[in-house]
């Protein structure tokens, strides 16, 4: 069955494959890549890098430059640069021409060339402007015409750029030029220095930079538009076009109060020449942290309609977490991308506690809702790594980015916070950045500072908690004689095989809840597999306990069954909203671990969602709800359930006396899951009016219910799209164009796209992304299930060609819109077939998988019909 695309897509791969792989003789420094050996042998070697480069953005597909690069090397030895651009010309060494050796990967320059002491290596060379699979990234603005550059070299593309050692620790100081049309701005790492016209090109030349590791050499180019900023400290700078949409006052002052929180919380001033952002088209992340030319993504930070309380919250939290990084990341830099949590894990830590800190409401309960479910969905999977994560190249780093430094690494420094308490950590986090300023730094230097502040050893904390991979889970058991707590257990156990034997160590807070007396609070240290909770002994029978009140502890809490019979009829009633929060959170994993009937949960969420009134938690809730609907059940449940599901879904939107937060994300939910005729109707009839819901119908929204109907295989899907192109004619609407027909089940269409996602060389790797879902709706699984396994095979050109988050989202798309034991026996006899797959692709692979098993596994138990209980 699958053969065919098998085959086609081995040889489109191969076609599309520019340049041929290098050859490398027969030195393993020389391979593909920076490998670990080559990176801590230069480490030692060589030292004082600085690199100048002239770089002319003159032509459109590619720009010309030379380079300068000089270094101190410890003795007169082979120095090898990495470069994998498309051409080089004569190479200079320390004044003369030297005889080199270029295999498309690195440059050796031998070591009769090089002295001890000071050198100097000087070459031209050409790297490569696109759309995609470039470093230097182009997007064409289809309103006015505007081309837009920018660079995005991390983690492994300055190599691509130009000719540099390509690793963290050897970090440099960089002095840029750049030649562009007179008509475009520029703007990079340091200061803009003087501006000259020669003919019909403007040459920028910016200030030498701070030192810094290559992955954070930036620079943009283009008509962009600059707004000052408070004091002039901060400009923002966006493209042209959308300038008058930018909220620049509440970016402004977020940005500016980042700054001073964290000057203040680290005691160390801001350390570079200049903060200056912009928001980039077509951004494949949320954000960038490079100093002077930091990036967030245009899409997320302007609003096409009235944004809803989690997109601004989410928005603040990726400013905090970009301004963090100037300290943990750009300042002091992990030594290799093995410890990339390092960075990840405090920026996102860093920005709720700033806000905490700042007295913005909840900031502990987004913290919670944004990462740890997030973080336990990968981390009890098989396909689950350690925080730190063994990296042999830089060309496999981006397997690194994920959950599991994203979401886990600050959900375990908040247990770490906990442990040491709020002064040692800041006492530890302001030693460790003034003893590593503008140099690198591992978790272990990390662990040493906090531990010296504590007056504590957190050696076999790092060791539980850092290298080992997996996550503790709790069992409750809760035993009652009398009206009173006879005995309360607590039970840790890895949630795989994998973690290996023994015990997390934790602290957290158990909490004993009854609705007619005050909660009590109970702090437990867990150091051993049972561990019995003394102080509830005796106490009054509550009606819920929760093993991680304050959500200090990282571990997946099973509730016991007394505690979830009651909360399944009395969740609403828990008032403290972080609580409630880890509440549904608690359901809907016992859920996921087919302890607990879906259409029980469904029953749940329908009777509480018309009285939640918190919005981060009600969005939980509806999401949720819609997974459940759409993949849990049955067909004969659903064909009873989804009317029901689809009025409340209405009910809320139309609900005018609900915050605009809690309806528009009920509007949202109820368009993408639309199923009865009914509900079609409504949708098609919105299209000819100005609202929906009693909500002003805007064009976001309105491609959102263009796409669904499309999806759901309406007649009039082309001219419906084409209708849309016509109203809505800015670049967005020409991505949702595409991301429309992605969704159309037709054979030729799902075949025409997937050949397009590797062939077609003028499509943004965003708009890519963005239409994966669409093309795998789970309504059109067996339309799609003949690609999963050609989308499997094409894994390793996607880990070349594609950039860090890309992977990713291919596989959960491609897996998760299926929910068939057939398609599980697909991805199962892959695995089977493949096993000197590279270990980073299987776990990735395997982190998908687990979430199609579960799913497998809920239908084969409760799909059979099991009546609503509540
Ligand atoms: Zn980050």
């Amino acid at each position: 069955m699958h053969s065919i695309a098998r085959t086609s897509l081995a040889a489109l791969i191969a076609a599309s494959m520019t340049p041929p792989p290098p050859t490398h003789g027969t030195d393993p420094l020389m391979l593909p890549g920076v490998s670990r050996e080559l990176a801590r042998s230069r480490g030692a070697a060589l030292s004082n890098v600085r690199y100048q480069m002239a770089l002319s953005l003159a032509r459109r597909d590619t720009a010309r430059g030379t380079v300068t690069v000089r270094f101190n090397a410890a003795r007169s030895a082979d120095v090898i640069l990495d470069f994998r651009g498309p051409w080089i010309g004569a190479v200079r060494v320390n004044g003369g021409e030297a005889k080199t050796e270029f295999n498309g990967a690195h440059l050796r320059i031998p070591a009769r060339a090089v002295r001890a002491g000071p050198n100097v290596v000087e070459l031209p060379f050409a790297s490569l402007i696109a759309p995609a699979g470039a470093s230097i990234i182009r997007y064409h603005d289809a309103r006015d015409n505007n081309d837009y550059l920018y660079t995005l070299l991390v983690p492994s593309d300055a190599n691509a750029l130009f000719p540099c050692f390509d690793q963290p620790d050897l970090k440099a100081r960089m002095t840029l030029s750049l030649s562009i049309p007179t008509n475009w701005r520029a703007i990079a790492n340091g200061i803009t220095e003087q501006v000259d016209t020669a003919g019909s090109l403007l040459t920028y030349r910016f200030r030498e930079t701070d030192p810094l590791p290559t992955y954070l050499f930036a620079f943009a180019a283009g008509p962009w538009a600059r707004f000052a900023g408070v004091g002039h400290r901060t400009p923002l700078w966006v493209r042209a076009s959308r300038a008058n949409e930018v909220e620049v006052d509440s970016l402004q002052n977020q940005v500016a109060s980042a700054l001073s929180s964290l000057e203040r919380y680290f005691g160390v001033k801001y350390p570079f020449q200049q903060f200056q952002y912009m928001l980039s088209p077509a951004f494949p992340f949320g954000g960038m942290e490079h100093p002077g030319v930091t990036m967030f993504n245009e899409e997320s930070f302007i609003y096409r309609e009235p944004p809803t309380l989690n997109q601004r919250l989410g928005r603040r939290a990726t400013i905090y977490h970009e301004v963090a990084h100037h300290w943990f990341g750009d300042d002091v830099t992990m030594r290799w991308f093995d410890d990339l949590w390092l960075k990840e894990g405090f920026a996102t830590y860093m920005a709720a506690k700033m806000q905490a800190i700042e007295g913005l409401p909840n900031p502990w309960m987004s913290f919670y809702l944004r990462n740890k479910p997030l973080a336990y969905d990968v981390d009890q999977t098989s396909g689950t790594t350690p925080v730190w994560q063994s990296l042999a190249n830089l060309d496999q780093a981006k397997s690194n980015y994920g959950a599991i430094v994203y979401n886990k690494a600050p959900g375990i420094l908040k247990q770490l916070n906990y442990l040491v308490g709020d002064s040692a950590f800041r006492a530890g986090l302001h030693e460790f950045l003034i003893s590593h300023q503008y140099g690198n730094a591992t978790w272990q230097d990390l662990l040493a500072s906090i531990g010296k502040a504590a007056n504590r050893s957190l050696t076999e904390w790092g060791r539980q908690y850092i290298l080992r991979p997996g996550m503790p889970v709790l069992e409750q058991r809760l035993e009652i004689a009398n009206g009173r707590v006879s005995r309360l257990t607590l039970i840790q156990h890895p949630a795989q095989a994998l973690s290996g034997k023994g015990v997390w160590p934790m602290r957290t807070e158990v909490v004993l809840w009854s609705r007619d007396s005050t909660p009590v609070f109970v702090p437990v240290e867990i150091s051993a597999e049972t561990t019995i909770v003394a102080a509830a002994k005796g106490r009054r029978a509550p009606d819920f306990v929760f093993a991680n009140a304050n959500d200090n502890a990282y571990g997946l809490v099973m509730l016991d069954t007394a505690s979830v019979q009651w909360l399944s009829q009395h969740v609403g009633e828990v008032k403290d909203p972080l609580l409630r929060a880890m509440l549904w959170g608690a359901m809907w994993d016992l859920v996921r671990d087919a302890r607990l009937a879906p259409a029980t949960f469904i029953a749940t969420a329908m009777r509480e969602l018309p009285q939640e009134t918190d919005e981060q938690i009600a969005a939980g809730i509806v999401t949720r709800l819609s997974r459940a609907t759409a993949t849990y059940i049955s067909a004969a449940q659903e064909r009873e359930l989804v009317g029901a599901v689809e009025r409340t879904l209405l009910g809320l939107a139309s609900d005018a006396s609900r915050p605009y937060g809690i309806r528009k994300s009920a509007l949202d939910a109820y368009v993408a899951m639309a199923k009865t005729p009914g509900a079609l109707a409504t949708l098609a009839a919105w299209l000819d009016s100005a609202s929906t819901a009693g909500l002003p119908l805007r064009q976001p929204t309105r491609w959102n219910i263009v796409t669904h109907l499309v999806e759901r295989g309406s007649a009039r899907a082309d001219s419906m799209i084409a209708g849309e192109e016509r109203r809505d004619t800015t670049s967005s609407g020409k991505r949702s164009a595409f991301v429309a027909v992605a969704a159309k089940p037709a054979t030729a269409v799902k075949g025409d796209y997937f050949r397009r996602y590797f062939a077609d060389t003028t499509l943004n790797e965003e708009w890519v992304t963005a239409s994966l879902r669409g093309f795998n709706s789970s309504d059109a699984a067996a339309l799609t299930l003949p690609y999963l396994v050609p989308a499997l095979d094409s894994l390793p050109w996607i880990q070349r060609n594609r950039r860090i988050f890309f992977l990713g989202s291919w596989l959960g798309s491609f897996i998760g819109g299926q929910r068939s034991g057939e398609a599980l026996r697909e991805v199962d006899r892959f695995l089977a077939e493949h096993p000197k797959l590279a270990l980073d692709l299987r776990q990735k692979v395997l982190q998908s998988r687990d979430d199609l098993e579960r799913t497998v596994r809920i239908r084969a138990k409760y799909a059979g019909g099991v009546a609503l209980t509540p």
